[in-house]
Protein backbone atom coordinates (compact mmCIF):
# COMPACT_ATOMS: atom_id res chain seq x y z
CA UNK A 1 0.00 0.00 0.00
CA UNK A 2 0.97 3.50 0.07
CA UNK A 3 2.60 5.75 2.97
CA UNK A 4 2.84 9.24 4.04
CA UNK A 5 5.84 9.89 6.45
CA UNK A 6 5.31 12.47 9.25
CA UNK A 7 8.74 14.38 10.00
CA UNK A 8 9.29 17.50 11.39
CA UNK A 9 11.23 19.29 13.97
CA UNK A 10 11.24 18.55 17.46
CA UNK A 11 8.27 20.05 19.61
CA UNK A 12 5.93 20.76 16.52
CA UNK A 13 3.28 18.18 17.82
CA UNK A 14 3.94 15.37 15.23
CA UNK A 15 3.93 12.38 17.80
CA UNK A 16 0.25 14.15 19.30
CA UNK A 17 -0.85 14.06 15.51
CA UNK A 18 0.90 10.62 15.09
CA UNK A 19 -1.35 9.35 18.62
CA UNK A 20 -4.79 10.87 16.81
CA UNK A 21 -3.44 8.72 14.05
CA UNK A 22 -3.34 5.42 15.85
CA UNK A 23 -6.31 6.51 17.74
CA UNK A 24 -8.58 7.01 15.02
CA UNK A 25 -6.49 3.93 13.15
CA UNK A 26 -8.53 1.81 11.33
CA UNK A 27 -8.90 -1.51 12.92
CA UNK A 28 -6.13 -4.20 11.50
CA UNK A 29 -8.82 -7.11 10.90
CA UNK A 30 -9.91 -5.75 8.01
CA UNK A 31 -6.19 -5.24 6.90
CA UNK A 32 -4.21 -8.18 7.92
CA UNK A 33 -1.56 -7.39 4.82
CA UNK A 34 -1.05 -3.63 6.17
CA UNK A 35 2.60 -3.75 7.83
CA UNK A 36 2.42 -3.97 12.10
CA UNK A 37 4.76 -1.90 13.49
CA UNK A 38 4.71 0.83 16.26
CA UNK A 39 5.62 4.03 14.43
CA UNK A 40 3.09 2.89 11.47
CA UNK A 41 -0.93 3.57 11.76
CA UNK A 42 -3.27 2.45 9.78
CA UNK A 43 -6.23 4.58 8.81
CA UNK A 44 -9.54 4.44 6.78
CA UNK A 45 -9.96 6.43 3.78
CA UNK A 46 -13.34 8.52 4.12
CA UNK A 47 -15.61 8.45 0.89
CA UNK A 48 -19.18 9.06 1.52
CA UNK A 49 -19.17 7.20 -1.69
CA UNK A 50 -19.49 3.70 0.14
CA UNK A 51 -22.52 4.57 2.34
CA UNK A 52 -24.32 5.77 -1.17
CA UNK A 53 -23.05 1.95 -2.14
CA UNK A 54 -24.12 0.05 0.84
CA UNK A 55 -27.71 1.63 0.19
CA UNK A 56 -27.88 -0.15 -2.81
CA UNK A 57 -26.36 -3.29 -2.69
CA UNK A 58 -26.86 -3.87 1.67
CA UNK A 59 -24.01 -5.90 1.96
CA UNK A 60 -23.06 -7.85 5.30
CA UNK A 61 -20.06 -5.56 5.54
CA UNK A 62 -18.55 -2.54 3.99
CA UNK A 63 -14.44 -2.25 4.33
CA UNK A 64 -12.72 1.07 3.17
CA UNK A 65 -9.87 1.52 1.66
CA UNK A 66 -6.32 2.37 4.04
CA UNK A 67 -3.92 4.16 4.03
CA UNK A 68 -0.50 4.00 6.42
CA UNK A 69 1.41 7.04 8.08
CA UNK A 70 4.33 6.61 9.29
CA UNK A 71 6.02 8.55 12.23
CA UNK A 72 9.52 9.39 11.53
CA UNK A 73 10.30 11.46 14.69
CA UNK A 74 14.40 12.37 15.68
CA UNK A 75 14.85 14.26 12.06
CA UNK A 76 16.73 17.21 14.02
CA UNK A 77 19.11 19.67 12.07
CA UNK A 78 22.49 17.82 11.56
CA UNK A 79 20.82 14.93 10.49
CA UNK A 80 22.50 14.36 7.35
CA UNK A 81 25.82 14.69 8.85
CA UNK A 82 24.66 11.83 11.37
CA UNK A 83 23.85 14.01 14.28
CA UNK A 84 21.10 12.45 16.49
CA UNK A 85 19.94 9.12 15.23
CA UNK A 86 20.10 11.26 11.65
CA UNK A 87 20.66 8.42 9.13
CA UNK A 88 18.92 5.85 10.57
CA UNK A 89 15.69 8.78 10.43
CA UNK A 90 16.90 9.39 6.70
CA UNK A 91 16.48 6.21 6.08
CA UNK A 92 12.77 5.67 7.28
CA UNK A 93 12.14 8.34 5.07
CA UNK A 94 13.38 6.44 2.29
CA UNK A 95 11.11 3.90 2.62
CA UNK A 96 7.86 6.53 1.92
CA UNK A 97 5.89 7.69 -1.05
CA UNK A 98 5.18 11.00 0.11
CA UNK A 99 5.94 13.73 3.21
CA UNK A 100 3.74 14.91 5.40
CA UNK A 101 5.72 18.09 6.87
CA UNK A 102 4.46 19.16 10.29
CA UNK A 103 5.74 22.91 11.30
CA UNK A 104 4.68 24.75 14.58
CA UNK A 105 2.13 27.56 13.90
CA UNK A 106 0.89 27.95 17.72
CA UNK A 107 2.94 30.57 20.51
CA UNK A 108 2.74 28.34 23.54
CA UNK A 109 5.62 29.58 26.05
CA UNK A 110 5.98 26.50 28.01
CA UNK A 111 6.63 24.41 24.92
CA UNK A 112 10.30 24.99 24.01
CA UNK A 113 10.98 25.73 20.30
CA UNK A 114 14.17 23.88 19.34
CA UNK A 115 15.20 27.02 17.30
CA UNK A 116 14.27 29.16 20.53
CA UNK A 117 11.23 30.98 18.67
CA UNK A 118 8.34 29.34 16.59
CA UNK A 119 9.47 30.75 12.61
CA UNK A 120 7.64 28.10 10.95
CA UNK A 121 9.67 29.16 7.36
CA UNK A 122 12.85 28.44 9.35
CA UNK A 123 11.92 25.39 10.37
CA UNK A 124 11.04 24.33 7.22
CA UNK A 125 14.18 25.52 5.42
CA UNK A 126 16.31 23.31 8.47
CA UNK A 127 14.77 19.94 7.41
CA UNK A 128 14.60 20.52 4.01
CA UNK A 129 17.87 21.44 3.89
CA UNK A 130 19.02 18.27 5.68
CA UNK A 131 17.14 16.16 2.79
CA UNK A 132 18.96 17.99 0.48
CA UNK A 133 22.02 17.52 2.02
CA UNK A 134 21.04 13.83 2.01
CA UNK A 135 20.48 13.58 -1.42
CA UNK A 136 23.47 15.94 -2.42
CA UNK A 137 25.77 13.07 -0.88
CA UNK A 138 24.35 10.60 -2.66
CA UNK A 139 24.17 12.20 -6.16
CA UNK A 140 28.32 12.73 -5.61
CA UNK A 141 28.57 9.17 -4.44
CA UNK A 142 26.91 8.34 -7.40
CA UNK A 143 28.56 10.72 -9.83
CA UNK A 144 32.09 9.07 -8.76
CA UNK A 145 31.02 5.91 -9.28
CA UNK A 146 30.06 5.99 -12.96
CA UNK A 147 33.18 8.66 -13.29
CA UNK A 148 35.17 5.68 -15.21
CA UNK A 149 32.17 4.60 -17.21
CA UNK A 150 31.81 7.84 -18.75
CA UNK A 151 35.10 8.04 -19.37
CA UNK A 152 35.08 4.59 -21.13
CA UNK A 153 32.54 6.39 -23.55
CA UNK A 154 29.20 4.44 -22.08
CA UNK A 155 26.09 5.99 -23.27
CA UNK A 156 23.38 5.15 -20.74
CA UNK A 157 26.25 6.72 -18.23
CA UNK A 158 26.69 9.48 -19.64
CA UNK A 159 22.98 10.43 -19.81
CA UNK A 160 23.00 9.57 -16.11
CA UNK A 161 25.81 12.06 -15.63
CA UNK A 162 24.24 14.64 -17.39
CA UNK A 163 20.37 14.29 -14.93
CA UNK A 164 22.81 13.85 -11.63
CA UNK A 165 25.21 16.97 -12.90
CA UNK A 166 21.23 19.01 -13.09
CA UNK A 167 20.33 17.63 -9.51
CA UNK A 168 23.03 18.15 -8.13
CA UNK A 169 23.24 22.30 -9.42
CA UNK A 170 19.88 22.25 -8.05
CA UNK A 171 20.82 20.92 -4.55
CA UNK A 172 23.68 23.22 -4.40
CA UNK A 173 21.36 25.94 -4.67
CA UNK A 174 18.97 24.57 -1.65
CA UNK A 175 16.18 23.43 -4.54
CA UNK A 176 14.99 19.81 -3.76
CA UNK A 177 15.17 16.89 -6.54
CA UNK A 178 11.18 17.56 -6.97
CA UNK A 179 11.80 21.16 -8.72
CA UNK A 180 14.05 19.73 -11.28
CA UNK A 181 11.99 18.57 -14.28
CA UNK A 182 12.93 15.34 -15.34
CA UNK A 183 11.36 12.73 -17.99
CA UNK A 184 10.39 8.83 -17.49
CA UNK A 185 13.36 7.54 -18.92
CA UNK A 186 15.50 10.18 -16.60
CA UNK A 187 13.65 9.42 -13.61
CA UNK A 188 14.22 5.71 -14.09
CA UNK A 189 17.93 6.48 -14.51
CA UNK A 190 18.16 7.56 -10.75
CA UNK A 191 15.05 5.76 -9.54
CA UNK A 192 17.90 2.98 -7.36
CA UNK A 193 19.18 6.86 -5.25
CA UNK A 194 15.75 6.53 -3.55
CA UNK A 195 16.50 10.69 -3.34
CA UNK A 196 14.21 12.00 -0.63
CA UNK A 197 13.96 15.20 -1.91
CA UNK A 198 11.73 13.84 -5.12
CA UNK A 199 9.03 13.05 -3.51
CA UNK A 200 6.32 14.71 -3.09
CA UNK A 201 5.42 16.98 -0.05
CA UNK A 202 2.31 18.81 2.20
CA UNK A 203 3.08 20.76 4.72
CA UNK A 204 1.16 20.72 8.07
CA UNK A 205 0.64 23.64 10.18
CA UNK A 206 -0.16 22.55 13.55
CA UNK A 207 -2.17 25.71 15.27
CA UNK A 208 -3.33 26.48 18.58
CA UNK A 209 -6.75 24.38 19.43
CA UNK A 210 -8.20 28.27 19.50
CA UNK A 211 -6.73 29.05 16.29
CA UNK A 212 -8.51 26.49 13.51
CA UNK A 213 -11.20 28.59 12.26
CA UNK A 214 -9.55 32.15 12.67
CA UNK A 215 -5.97 30.01 11.15
CA UNK A 216 -6.43 32.58 7.61
CA UNK A 217 -5.41 35.54 9.80
CA UNK A 218 -2.36 33.21 11.59
CA UNK A 219 0.55 35.23 10.31
CA UNK A 220 2.51 31.80 10.71
CA UNK A 221 0.21 29.98 8.16
CA UNK A 222 0.25 32.63 5.72
CA UNK A 223 4.07 32.31 5.30
CA UNK A 224 3.69 28.77 5.07
CA UNK A 225 0.55 29.24 2.63
CA UNK A 226 3.35 31.45 0.15
CA UNK A 227 5.87 29.94 0.74
CA UNK A 228 3.94 26.65 -0.51
CA UNK A 229 2.25 27.65 -3.19
CA UNK A 230 6.06 28.97 -3.99
CA UNK A 231 6.91 25.24 -4.15
CA UNK A 232 3.88 24.15 -6.27
CA UNK A 233 3.56 22.08 -2.16
CA UNK A 234 -0.34 21.68 -0.52
CA UNK A 235 -1.20 23.57 3.14
CA UNK A 236 -3.07 21.10 5.76
CA UNK A 237 -3.63 23.14 8.44
CA UNK A 238 -5.03 21.83 11.83
CA UNK A 239 -4.96 21.25 15.57
CA UNK A 240 -3.16 18.36 16.69
CA UNK A 241 -4.29 18.74 19.88
CA UNK A 242 -7.90 19.07 18.58
CA UNK A 243 -7.28 15.94 16.88
CA UNK A 244 -6.45 14.22 19.63
CA UNK A 245 -9.62 14.60 21.20
CA UNK A 246 -11.47 14.45 18.15
CA UNK A 247 -9.91 10.77 17.42
CA UNK A 248 -11.21 9.34 20.88
CA UNK A 249 -14.71 9.98 19.74
CA UNK A 250 -16.80 8.02 17.00
CA UNK A 251 -19.95 8.13 15.38
CA UNK A 252 -22.67 10.81 16.63
CA UNK A 253 -20.46 12.20 19.16
CA UNK A 254 -17.72 12.72 16.55
CA UNK A 255 -19.82 15.00 14.70
CA UNK A 256 -21.70 16.72 17.54
CA UNK A 257 -18.00 17.77 18.60
CA UNK A 258 -17.15 19.00 15.24
CA UNK A 259 -20.17 21.00 15.26
CA UNK A 260 -19.47 22.73 18.16
CA UNK A 261 -15.98 23.10 17.13
CA UNK A 262 -18.00 24.98 13.67
CA UNK A 263 -15.82 22.09 12.04
CA UNK A 264 -17.40 20.15 8.53
CA UNK A 265 -14.46 17.40 9.22
CA UNK A 266 -12.05 16.46 10.85
CA UNK A 267 -8.74 17.60 10.50
CA UNK A 268 -6.93 14.28 9.92
CA UNK A 269 -9.93 13.54 7.55
CA UNK A 270 -8.65 16.37 5.38
CA UNK A 271 -4.76 15.37 5.66
CA UNK A 272 -6.09 11.83 4.81
CA UNK A 273 -7.30 13.01 1.47
CA UNK A 274 -4.85 15.54 1.01
CA UNK A 275 -2.07 12.91 0.97
CA UNK A 276 -3.91 10.51 -1.00
CA UNK A 277 -4.65 13.36 -3.65
CA UNK A 278 -0.61 13.87 -3.60
CA UNK A 279 0.58 10.45 -4.20
CA UNK A 280 -2.02 10.38 -7.69
CA UNK A 281 -4.40 7.36 -5.70
CA UNK A 282 -7.70 6.97 -6.72
CA UNK A 283 -10.17 4.23 -5.61
CA UNK A 284 -11.98 1.39 -7.24
CA UNK A 285 -15.07 0.02 -5.76
CA UNK A 286 -16.05 -4.01 -5.50
CA UNK A 287 -19.64 -4.41 -4.59
CA UNK A 288 -20.76 -7.53 -3.42
CA UNK A 289 -23.67 -8.56 -0.94
CA UNK A 290 -21.02 -10.26 0.90
CA UNK A 291 -18.85 -6.93 1.03
CA UNK A 292 -18.89 -3.55 -0.35
CA UNK A 293 -15.03 -2.58 -0.23
CA UNK A 294 -12.94 0.10 -1.33
CA UNK A 295 -9.43 -0.34 -3.23
CA UNK A 296 -6.51 2.14 -3.95
CA UNK A 297 -4.55 2.50 -6.85
CA UNK A 298 -2.52 4.93 -8.46
CA UNK A 299 -4.27 7.10 -11.13
CA UNK A 300 -3.54 5.14 -14.99
CA UNK A 301 -3.63 1.75 -13.22
CA UNK A 302 -4.81 -0.86 -15.80
CA UNK A 303 -7.60 -3.43 -15.08
CA UNK A 304 -5.55 -6.89 -14.36
CA UNK A 305 -2.54 -4.65 -12.17
CA UNK A 306 -6.11 -3.50 -10.41
CA UNK A 307 -6.93 -6.76 -9.73
CA UNK A 308 -3.89 -7.52 -8.33
CA UNK A 309 -3.75 -5.11 -5.18
CA UNK A 310 -6.79 -7.80 -4.19
CA UNK A 311 -5.15 -11.06 -5.15
CA UNK A 312 -2.02 -11.64 -7.44
CA UNK A 313 -4.14 -14.73 -8.62
CA UNK A 314 -6.48 -12.15 -9.96
CA UNK A 315 -3.84 -10.48 -12.11
CA UNK A 316 -2.36 -13.57 -13.01
CA UNK A 317 -5.81 -15.01 -13.62
CA UNK A 318 -6.88 -12.09 -15.39
CA UNK A 319 -9.76 -12.66 -18.09
CA UNK A 320 -11.90 -9.56 -18.15
CA UNK A 321 -13.19 -6.87 -15.93
CA UNK A 322 -17.06 -6.09 -15.68
CA UNK A 323 -17.30 -2.29 -15.17
CA UNK A 324 -20.30 0.04 -14.35
CA UNK A 325 -18.85 3.56 -13.37
CA UNK A 326 -20.24 4.58 -9.83
CA UNK A 327 -22.37 7.35 -11.06
CA UNK A 328 -23.94 5.09 -13.54
CA UNK A 329 -24.69 2.82 -10.70
CA UNK A 330 -26.10 5.56 -8.77
CA UNK A 331 -28.24 7.00 -11.38
CA UNK A 332 -29.85 3.50 -12.40
CA UNK A 333 -30.36 2.43 -8.70
CA UNK A 334 -29.44 -0.99 -9.25
CA UNK A 335 -26.85 -3.23 -10.71
CA UNK A 336 -29.83 -5.17 -12.85
CA UNK A 337 -31.06 -1.44 -13.68
CA UNK A 338 -27.58 -0.22 -15.29
CA UNK A 339 -26.99 -3.98 -16.86
CA UNK A 340 -30.59 -2.84 -18.88
CA UNK A 341 -29.51 0.25 -19.41
CA UNK A 342 -26.84 -0.82 -21.22
CA UNK A 343 -24.21 1.25 -18.51
CA UNK A 344 -22.48 -2.36 -17.73
CA UNK A 345 -19.20 -2.70 -19.58
CA UNK A 346 -17.08 -5.61 -20.17
CA UNK A 347 -13.59 -4.78 -20.27
CA UNK A 348 -9.99 -6.32 -21.42
CA UNK A 349 -6.75 -6.09 -20.04
CA UNK A 350 -5.64 -2.69 -21.94
CA UNK A 351 -9.06 -0.86 -19.46
CA UNK A 352 -7.36 1.66 -17.05
CA UNK A 353 -9.07 1.83 -14.24
CA UNK A 354 -11.32 5.17 -13.46
CA UNK A 355 -11.87 6.61 -9.80
CA UNK A 356 -15.35 5.03 -8.39
CA UNK A 357 -15.32 2.23 -10.98
CA UNK A 358 -17.15 -0.41 -9.66
CA UNK A 359 -15.52 -3.58 -10.55
CA UNK A 360 -16.35 -7.24 -10.69
CA UNK A 361 -13.14 -9.03 -12.43
CA UNK A 362 -13.13 -12.48 -14.36
CA UNK A 363 -10.07 -14.64 -14.10
CA UNK A 364 -8.81 -18.20 -14.41
CA UNK A 365 -7.05 -19.96 -11.25
P1 LIG B 1 6.91 16.31 18.55
O1 LIG B 1 8.20 16.43 19.26
O2 LIG B 1 6.94 17.05 17.24
O3 LIG B 1 6.42 14.92 18.41
O4 LIG B 1 5.84 17.14 19.40
P2 LIG B 1 4.75 16.63 20.45
O5 LIG B 1 3.56 16.10 19.74
O6 LIG B 1 5.38 15.77 21.47
O7 LIG B 1 4.35 18.03 21.06
C1 LIG B 1 5.26 18.80 21.81
C2 LIG B 1 4.49 19.54 22.87
O8 LIG B 1 3.66 20.51 22.23
C3 LIG B 1 3.60 18.63 23.70
O9 LIG B 1 3.65 19.07 25.03
C4 LIG B 1 2.21 18.89 23.08
O10 LIG B 1 1.20 18.72 24.04
C5 LIG B 1 2.32 20.34 22.66
N1 LIG B 1 1.43 20.66 21.56
C6 LIG B 1 1.23 19.99 20.40
N2 LIG B 1 0.28 20.61 19.66
C7 LIG B 1 -0.10 21.70 20.35
C8 LIG B 1 -1.05 22.76 20.13
O11 LIG B 1 -1.75 22.80 19.12
N3 LIG B 1 -1.14 23.72 21.11
C9 LIG B 1 -0.39 23.69 22.23
N4 LIG B 1 -0.53 24.65 23.14
N5 LIG B 1 0.48 22.72 22.48
C10 LIG B 1 0.63 21.73 21.56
Amino acid sequence: GASCGIVGLPNVGKSTLFNAITQAGAESANYPFCTIDPNVGIVEVPDPRLTKLTEIVVPNKVVPTAFEFVDIAGLVKGASKGEGLGNQFLGHIREVDAIAHVVRCFEDENITHVAGRVDPLSDMETINLELIFADLESVERRIDRIGRKVKAGDKEAKQELDVLERLKAAFEEGKPARSVELDEDERKLIRDLHLLTIKPVLYVCNVAEDGILDADNNPHVQAVRKQAAEEGAQVVVISAKVEAEIAELEGEDKQMFLEELGLKESGLDRLIRAAYDLLGLITYFTAGVQEVRAWTIRKGTKAPQAAGVIHSDFERGFIRAEVISYDDLVEAGSVAAAREKGKYRLEGKEYVVQDGDVMHFRFNV
